[in-house]
C-alpha cells in the first residue's frame, strides 16, 4: 500500500500491524486522512459516524489501496448507538486497540444568542460523544491491560474563540478528560492523549470559516508559520500517539498550529523588534 500522506511516510510501514483502530468521523476531513494513515501503518480500521454512505466510500478507498477498513453507522452523542458500535467492532475484529475521538460539530453564533438546544447539541457530540466512545471502547482496553485513545481537541479550548463558545467549552472538557484519564488509566496500560490542531484547511473550514481569499489572509496573519495546517499534520501526531513511538506519553495534549496559540502579542512583539523576518 502506498503512503496516503507525505508525513505518514515518516513512519515505518507496518508500525501498527495487527492493531484495530476505531476512528469517529472517519468519513470526512481530518478523520478520513487519519483513518487512511492508520490503515497504511497496518491497522484494521473501523470508520464510524452518522453518514454511512460517506463512510462506505472512505472505507472502499482504503481497501482499494490495500488496507483493511469497514464502515459503521454511529451517532456518538447517543450512548446506545455507541454501545452498538463497540459490539459491532468486537464482533468483526475481536477488539479495538486504538480509538481516535475525532467526531465533532460546531457553528458560529454570537454567544448571547445561543440557545440551550444548540449548546447541548455541540456539547453532546464533542464532549459527551468523546466520553461515550472512551467508556464503551476503553473498558475492554482496561480489561486487556493495553490500548491507546487519541482525542482530537482544538487550541481554542484554552485560547477561546469568539462565536464558538459551545465548541470551545466542549473541547476544553475534552482536554480535561484527556488529562484526567491520562493519569487514571496509564498505570493500567491504556494511554489517553490528545492532538490539538489550530486552523486546518479542510473542505468544511474552507466553506464555513475562511471562504474568501481576504478571510484566509486574515486567519494566516495570526499564524507565525504563515500556513494553514493540513490533515496530515494532525494524522502524523495521531500515529505517533497510537504507536510504540508514543509509549511514554500519557495525558498530553500536543499542539499543531504553526504557533498560532502563542497569541497576537507574540507576533506584535516580533514586528516591534524586527528580530525575525517573517515570510508571508
Ligand atoms: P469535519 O469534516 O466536519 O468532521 C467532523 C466529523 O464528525 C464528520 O465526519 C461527521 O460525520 C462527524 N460527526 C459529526 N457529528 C457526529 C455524531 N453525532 N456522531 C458521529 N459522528 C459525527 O471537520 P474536520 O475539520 O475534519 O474536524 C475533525 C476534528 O478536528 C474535529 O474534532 C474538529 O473539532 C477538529 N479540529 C478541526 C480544525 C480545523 O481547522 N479543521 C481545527 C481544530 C480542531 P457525519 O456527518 O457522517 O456524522
Amino acid at each position: 500500500m502506498s503512503p496516503p500522506s507525505e508525513l505518514a511516510a515518516l513512519f515505518a510501514l507496518g508500525l501498527l500491524r495487527g492493531k484495530v483502530a476505531v476512528v469517529t468521523g472517519g468519513g470526512t476531513g481530518i478523520g478520513k486522512v487519519i483513518a487512511k494513515d492508520l490503515a497504511w501503518a497496518g491497522a484494521r480500521v473501523a470508520l464510524a459516524s452518522r453518514n454511512l454512505e460517506r463512510l462506505e466510500i472512505a472505507a472502499a478507498d482504503i481497501r482499494a489501496a490495500g488496507g483493511e477498513a469497514a464502515a459503521f453507522a454511529c451517532d456518538v452523542s447517543d450512548p446506545a448507538s455507541v454501545r452498538s458500535l463497540a459490539e459491532a467492532v468486537a464482533s468483526r475484529y475481536g477488539r479495538a486497540d486504538i480509538l481516535v475521538n475525532n467526531a465533532a460539530a460546531n457553528f458560529i453564533w454570537p454567544s448571547e444568542k445561543l440557545s440551550s438546544v444548540r449548546w447541548s447539541k455541540v456539547v453532546d457530540i464533542v464532549l459527551n460523544g468523546t466520553l461515550h466512545c472512551t467508556l464503551e471502547l476503553g473498558r475492554p482496553m482496561l480489561e486487556a491491560g493495553s490500548g491507546r485513545i487519541v482525542n482530537i481537541a482544538a487550541t481554542y479550548a484554552w485560547t477561546g474563540a469568539p462565536g464558538l463558545a459551545a465548541s470551545a467549552s466542549a473541547k476544553a472538557g475534552v482536554v480535561a478528560l484527556t488529562r484526567t484519564l491520562g493519569a487514571e488509566w496509564a498505570g493500567r496500560g491504556v494511554l489517553v492523549n490528545a492532538v490539538a490542531p489550530g486552523p486546518i484547511d479542510v473542505p468544511q473550514t474552507r466553506e464555513r470559516l475562511w471562504p474568501t481569499p481576504e478571510m484566509q489572509r486574515k486567519v494566516l496573519s495570526s499564524v507565525p508559520l504563515g500556513r494553514f495546517g493540513r490533515e496530515a499534520d494532525v494524522s502524523a501526531l495521531v500515529l505517533l500517539l497510537a504507536s510504540e513511538l508514543g509509549r511514554n506519553i500519557a495525558g498530553e495534549v500536543i499542539v499543531t498550529d504553526g504557533g498560532q496559540s502563542l497569541g497576537r502579542g507574540a507576533l506584535d512583539m516580533l514586528d516591534a523588534l524586527s528580530v525575525v523576518r517573517r515570510k508571508r
